[in-house]
């Protein structure tokens, strides 16, 4: 029997996580959430998935829209094994005591804080953690990125300390009511940023510094990552360690990867949306000067976190091992179909 999923939150996150959903054979939506009848909401509908909607008080919206919705979100949770909250940051708090009224499980997202949940989550990192709970927070966008290669590195390596500057796009392509047109931000001004300390949420022995810039782009992260390493190893140990995770992609500068905006272009030609649920790092940026490792990844920000909300969802069911919900997902997805 398939585990039945409510995606509380139909937007940038939450459709990306309905159609991985879909594509696992252990698990279907039972329906998506809305909070007005906008395009997004009618090509839910188009796509076949169920609408509901999120705020009680807007039904009337629906109605005088002519769009259909099979009731509110509590009565879609009703249906629910688990929900995946994918509502804007900080309101999946206020989600949670509904949650805890209909005794469902719930999975929240990285712009909550991590007192939301019982952990917080990366599927390499930390998956045996999250089996059984009732809610877990999978990490953001900028916090995946950084504990996947961090995860491994210390697995393989053992980290000693990581400097890492994150220079990140300013909003999502949709994005069409603020964004920074000109100009570099130092996000915070005061540091460190809040990067760091989420990495130890999931990691809590790495000792790690971030600090974060926001330009004006809105296709990828990038990350700048100066790694002390316990011992010295030699380039090719690390591009070893990187290329047999499949949750990683390695590309080249001399391939054409000049930019985020190659490797977008790239992605565009293999997956529905230009999504990338991998690491992307500059295999020429990889360099180890004494026992310190330098690299450079691009991260892209709305497809990241997809493959982690699934396997949070077979961890906290009980559905699978590790390596085999990570297996599953990975394949479902195609992710380390396309290295290069
Ligand atoms: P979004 O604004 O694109 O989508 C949020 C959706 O939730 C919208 O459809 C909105 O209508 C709906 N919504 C609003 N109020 C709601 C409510 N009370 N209940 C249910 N739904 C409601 O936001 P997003 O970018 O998908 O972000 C969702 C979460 O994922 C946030 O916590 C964010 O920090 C996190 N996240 C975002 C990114 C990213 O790059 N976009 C990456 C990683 C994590």
């Amino acid at each position: 029997m398939k585990v039945r999923v409510a995606i509380n939150g139909y937007g940038t996150i939450g459709k990306r996580v309905a159609d991985a959903v879909s594509r696992q054979d252990d698990m279907e939506v039972v329906g998506v959430t809305k909070t007005k009848p906008d395009f997004e909401a009618k090509m839910a509908i188009k796509k076949g998935y169920r609408l509901y909607c999120a705020i009680p008080e807007n039904l009337k919206l629906f109605e005088d829209a002519g769009v259909d919705v099979e009731g509110t979100v509590e009565e879609l949770i009703e249906k629910a094994d688990i929900v995946v909250d994918c509502s804007p940051g900080k309101v999946g708090a206020k989600n949670k005591p509904m949650y805890e009224k209909a005794g469902v499980k719930a999975i929240f997202q990285g712009g909550e804080k991590k007192d939301v949940a019982e952990i917080s989550f990366n599927a390499l990192a930390n998956y045996e953690k999250a089996v059984g709970k009732r809610y877990v927070r999978v990490v953001s966008c900028n916090t995946t990125g950084l504990v996947r290669v961090l995860y491994l590195l210390d697995e393989n390596f053992g980290v000693e300390k990581v400097r890492a500057v994150m220079i990140r796009r300013v909003v999502d392509p949709k994005e069409d009511k603020k964004g920074l047109v000109n100009g570099i931000t130092p996000d915070p001004v005061k540091l460190p940023s809040h990067h760091g300390p989420d990495v130890q949420t999931v990691l809590p022995h790495i000792n790690i510094t971030t600090v974060a810039f926001k330009v004006p782009t809105t296709l990828m992260h990038v990350h700048s990552l100066n790694v002390q390493l316990k011992d010295k190893v030699s380039e090719e140990e690390v591009i070893d360690v990187f290329e047999k995770e499949p949750r990683i992609i390695l590309v080249s500068s001399d391939e054409g990867f000049t930019s985020t905006a190659k490797i977008v272009e790239w992605a565009r030609e293999l997956r529905l949306r230009y999504d990338l649920f991998e690491n992307v790092i500059w295999r020429d940026s990889i360099a180890v000067v004494g026992k310190e490792l330098y690299f450079t990844q691009a991260i892209h920000q709305e497809a990241i976190v997809v493959p982690e909300n699934v396997d949070a969802i077979r961890a906290m069911l009980e559905m699978a091992e590790k390596d085999e919900s990570i297996r599953k997902t990975n394949e479902s997805l195609d992710i380390g179909k396309f290295k290069l």
